[in-house]
């Protein structure tokens, strides 16, 4: 049999090659960096969140950007296989909240060690510092690779497998687009996905660093209608919002291109307006000798209770027993209600994926085969397929990495 070059040295071409070489084929992975895997190391924030634990109508409803084209791959390869194989090679991995897999050791480096020691088991050939310029092809067929000091390999099969263009630093850096485009395929606008937001009100600013675990997000667009809500943890930024809760939202912000669109956050979600209102009574009779700006302790953390006072116009030295009712409305209102203007999202090179991508028209979905070109497999982010945080992403790149590395 020929020999399968894969091109990219993250979780989609590891997976491919390993697979690839274990079927007896002949396989080389180039990879551009002078390590496999710099953003495998990176994810989950050092933990690697591996995949999530549900089933896979659970996968594809939370891979919004294609998830139908992924029936087979995940079929083929699912969450539980993934997490079998990690487990049968000595990983031990454990399930947290939301059903977030992540190794017992909480080091993706050990999720790294593991996958290389799969491919030095299975045979496969690492060429680093290699990076790939073009895919070469005859007639329909792909014949090899041009690699950047302008030699060439030859291949019967050529996976593609280099990510997408977010976090540039970790050698995801959109090469796979061009390469695809100048063998006929069509990339789909590439826009950031799971990325923090930019907000336009000026208090944002003082209340970076805070973080608030209980919070209820809606997003609305401008005809007040919700687009999208949420309960979780996020996060105040220099230039705006991040965290789980928001990284996730975006994803439904980009039919918006992130603007006009309204974020209302429930500081207190656990309590309905009326409950809120009488937690606030009582606290404003246990302070009610204090000044106002004193009286909030109970209520909120420290940073944002200066911004709140703001908002509500209520004079911070007024004595708590001089608030008047419709103020300790407009409190309460505010603690439900807190609006925020959206009107950006950061760059692509600081999303946690990329949306859009080489069209799934032109990949068989049971194979990952190019429709186009014989011989070419895709796997992994540089095809237009995303999906929300919780580990899916991942599956994404293991379980079509396999497909490619079985069919190549
Ligand atoms: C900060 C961060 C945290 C994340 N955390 C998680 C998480 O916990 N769980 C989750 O499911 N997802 C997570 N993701 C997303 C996930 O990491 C990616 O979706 C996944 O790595 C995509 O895998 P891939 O193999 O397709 O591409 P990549 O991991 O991007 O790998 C592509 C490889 O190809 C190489 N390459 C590129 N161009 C060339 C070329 N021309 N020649 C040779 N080699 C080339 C690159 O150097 C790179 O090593 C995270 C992403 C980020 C940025």
């Amino acid at each position: 049999m020929g020999k399968v070059i894969v091109i990219g040295g993250g979780p989609a071409g590891m997976m491919a090659a390993g697979i690839a070489a274990g079927r007896g084929r002949d396989v080389i992975l180039l990879e551009k960096n002078n390590r496999l895997g710099k953003k495998l190391l990176i994810s989950g924030k050092g933990r690697c969140n591996i995949t999530n634990d549900t089933d896979v109508e659970g996968l594809i409803e939370n891979t919004p950007g294609n998830g139908n084209f992924l029936y087979s791959a995940f079929y083929t390869f699912s969450n539980q296989d993934l997490i079998d194989f990690f487990n049968q090679k000595g990983l031990s991995t454990k399930v947290e909240r939301g059903g977030r897999v992540f190794p017992e050791s909480d080091s993706s480096r050990d999720v790294l060690n593991t996958l290389m020691s799969f491919l030095n088991s299975n045979g496969v050939r690492i060429n680093t510092d290699a990076a790939v310029t073009e895919i070469l092809s005859q007639e329909n067929k792909v014949t090899g690779v041009r690699l950047s000091d302008g030699s060439t390999l030859e291949a019967e099969s050529v996976i593609l497998a280099v990510g997408g263009m977010s976090y540039p630093g970790t050698g995801s850096t959109g090469d796979g687009y061009e390469m695809a485009r100048k063998l006929g395929h069509t990339v789909t606008p590439l826009k950031p996905s799971l990325v923090p937001l930019i907000t336009r009100e000026e208090w944002i600013h003082d209340l970076q660093g805070l973080s608030l675990k209980n919070v209820a997000v809606s997003f609305k667009n401008n005809n007040g209608k919700v687009i999208y809500d949420d309960f979780g943890e996020m996060i105040f930024t220099h230039f705006g919002v991040s965290g789980p809760v928001i990284l996730s939202a975006s994803r439904h912000l980009l039919s918006y291109d992130f603007r006009n669109v309204d974020l209302i956050l429930d500081l207190k979600p656990a309590l309905t307006w009326e409950k809120l209102d009488e937690r606030v009574q009582r606290d404003f009779d246990k302070y009610s000798r204090k000044q106002f700006k004193n009286s909030l302790d109970d209520l909120l953390p420290q940073k944002f209770i200066p911004v709140i006072i703001r908002l509500s116009e209520i004079n911070p030295e007024k004595p708590v027993h001089q608030i008047t009712k419709e103020e300790r409305k407009k409190l309460v209102t505010l603690l439900k209600y807190l609006k925020i203007t959206i009107v950006g999202a950061r760059p692509i090179k600081e999303a946690i994926v990329t949306a859009g991508g080489i069209k799934t028209s032109e990949i068989n979905p049971s194979t990952m085969e190019s429709k186009k070109i014989g011989g070419l497999f895709m796997a992994g982010e540089v095809i237009d397929v995303d999906a929300y945080t919780g580990g899916f992403n991942l599956t994404i790149a293991f379980s079509t990495g396999y497909l490619a590395g079985l069919n190549c």
